[in-house]
């Protein structure tokens, strides 16, 4: 081991992040060790932070302050419209979009599929939940248009199967594989007011227009 102990334990702690490999591990830890020892607590302060004071809206599972995120505590916003996105990057590049009233189903228990994690039965059986509940009269898909997105919009739609919900699809047009926290905000305004029904295999029904929202 060429490092101290503390450095390869940092080094160690690094190579953890996503994107993040052994060489660039290295070099963020040699910068911590250059770093005025302030600067350092303050970042040590700040992953501390973020984990503890927050947790998961019990409701649609976005990152949160309050057992209810901001959004779903808001009356003035649509109890009865759901979009369902697979993490807080797309809730967030929504509501930057400053199109959409509605409120969010955040699918995934990890925050991104990409990161190896599943769609897994507690967020869909909280969808399930908001739906039985009878307020919710449309559920917007908002996956990414890719394999995982698709797949992910399939599960929601067998789960809701047989449920009195309306549920749609953002337009295509999106270029294929483009996540929604890269797009363009008139583009995601777009794609939102030209949403379409599914059919039931999760694909866009011929025939359907956007429904009255
Ligand atoms: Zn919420």
């Amino acid at each position: 081991m060429a490092f101290p102990e503390p450095l390869e334990r940092l080094i160690r702690a690094l190579e953890k992040f996503p994107g993040v490999g052994a060489r660039s591990a290295e070099r963020m830890a040699l910068h911590v060790l250059r770093s005025p020892r302030e600067e350092v607590a303050e970042l040590a302060m700040a992953l501390r932070d973020a984990r503890v004071e927050t947790v998961r809206c019990e409701r649609c599972g976005n990152v949160s302050l309050e057992t209810l995120c901001t959004i779903c505590a808001d009356e003035t916003r649509d109890a009865g419209l759901v979009c369902v996105v697979e993490g807080p990057r797309e809730v967030e590049k929504m509501e930057s979009a400053g199109v959409y009233e509605g409120t969010y189903h955040v699918l995934l228990e990890g925050f991104s599929p990409r990161e190896g994690a599943q769609p897994e039965s507690a967020a869909m059986r909280r969808l399930c939940d908001r739906v039985a509940g009878g307020t919710v009269r449309e559920v917007v898909l908002a996956t990414a248009p890719d394999r995982e997105g698709e797949g992910a919009a399939m599960l929601v739609v067998e789960a809701l199967r047989g449920m009195s919900v309306q549920i749609t699809r953002l337009a295509r047009g999106l270029p294929v594989g483009t996540r929604l926290e890269y797009l363009h905000g008139e583009i995601l305004a777009e794609a939102f007011r030209g949403r379409r029904e599914c059919a039931a295999d999760g694909g866009p029904v011929e025939s359907g227009g956007a429904p009255e929202a």
